[in-house]
């Protein structure tokens, strides 16, 4: 099923063109307005995988489409299941063979997707097997867009509809600004899958200018703000841009953001044994939070290759938690979905890599 032949690059991504440049477009082939909303419906509104199944499309116009276009800019190389059969991980190639994940979850009667930005990522975040190998390049906004609509169509056809969108695949979304906002317009757009902007949540790593600038843009979609550390010197550790970006900077940057849109921020740590999960450091995270709109999630670490790191201990992540309610700070403890399919964040391309690597015949020294 996965040996097909990939898209051409020069194959124009239809997931890449809005409206209005599928309009310009279809009218650049000297066709009827129409079939700009004709295939649009195909896209995203009653979306299928091929031309062929554009069924009010005349034939030849089909065939110049599979010709010049395509909607298939992902090309799976390997899906996992989890044991418990919640949680599905996609490893995609692109036409110019960069390898992105994206991760269905599903529970009870939600289903969760969660989407890469880009191939790689360029913060070096240490626990992080997306950090560990370095930035690629950004994803075009088609490429976003079209990890959502693979798993639109697949649910579609189990007559199931995506709830939820959580950017926090491979990639740092506000690193990759303008095409992650693009993706999130075009999977909203009402007129196409019509997703609720609130049911999506960008994940950043704190980037404060950008975090200014979405703040001033005032959008529905919530942030999450993966902080990890109380203190500039435990941060530093841990997440490289905090020398850029020190947490001061950091938590004026959330309060800016929750006063220009009124919306609860979530605060995102990773729990890691030994090392930011003592009472000591809960205590500090809780000073700094107390009496903002925020709650936090709390994530045993998903161990990875490049990083010596454990999740930390049941008793240590209960202590951790009473510590920030002594504060008033509420949070929730979030269970790392997937674990036996290498789930977490660049895990599954990480492995693929290497087995590749395995596969290159030795060199005689
Ligand atoms: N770049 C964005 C979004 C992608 S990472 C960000 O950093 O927020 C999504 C989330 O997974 C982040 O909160 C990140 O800190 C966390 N994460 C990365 N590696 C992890 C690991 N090994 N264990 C637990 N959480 C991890
Ligand atoms: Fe990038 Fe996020 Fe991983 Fe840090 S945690 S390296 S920002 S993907």
């Amino acid at each position: 099923m996965y040996n097909a032949p990939g898209p051409k690059m020069t194959d124009t991504n239809l997931y890449d063109l809005d409206f209005p440049r599928l309009q310009e477009w279809v009218a650049s082939w000297d066709e009827p307005a129409y079939r700009a909303r004709q295939i649009w419906n195909w896209l995203y509104v009653n979306p299928v995988a091929s031309f062929d199944e554009m069924t009010n499309l005349p034939q030849p116009l089909r065939e110049r489409l599979q010709e010049a276009a395509t909607l298939d800019v992902l090309k799976p190389v390997s899906e996992m299941h989890s044991a418990d059969g919640q949680t599905t991980k996609l490893l995609f190639e692109l036409p110019d063979g960069q390898l992105v994940e994206t991760v269905r979850m599903d529970y009870q009667n939600r289903h969760t997707l969660c989407v890469s930005t880009q191939a790689g990522c360029a913060m070096g975040c240490v626990f992080c097997a997306t950090g560990q190998m370095g930035f690629f390049r950004h994803l075009t906004v088609g490429e976003i867009v079209a990890q959502v609509m693979f798993f639109a169509r697949r649910l579609a056809a189990e007559e199931l509809r995506i709830t939820n969108v959580v950017l926090m695949g491979m990639g740092e979304p506000l690193h990759n600004y303008d095409n992650t906002l693009q993706a999130i317009d075009r999977i909203t757009a009402q007129d196409g899958l019509n997703l609720g902007a609130r049911k999506i949540t960008i994940s950043t790593v704190g980037l404060v200018p950008a975090i200014r600038r979405y703040a001033d843009e005032r959008r529905q979609t919530p942030l999450a703000v993966s902080l990890h550390a109380a203190t500039d010197e435990e941060r530093d550790r841990l997440i490289p841009i905090n020398r850029r970006w020190p947490i001061a900077e950091l938590m004026d940057a959330i309060r800016y953001l929750i006063d220009q849109t009124g919306r609860r921020v979530t605060i995102e740590w990773a729990l890691i044994a030994g090392e930011n999960d003592t009472v000591e450091q809960a205590r500090k995270l809780g000073h700094l939070l107390q009496g903002m709109l925020v709650h936090v999630n709390l994530i045993p670490l998903n161990p990875t290759a490049g990083y010596g790191g454990r999740p930390s201990s049941r008793p240590s992540v209960q202590a951790f938690q009473d510590e920030l309610e002594r504060h008033g700070v509420s949070s929730t403890v979030r269970v790392r979905r997937g674990i036996d399919i290498q789930a977490g964040c660049g895990q599954l391309r990480d492995r693929m890599v290497q087995s590749r690597a395995q596969q290159q015949p030795a060199t005689p020294d």
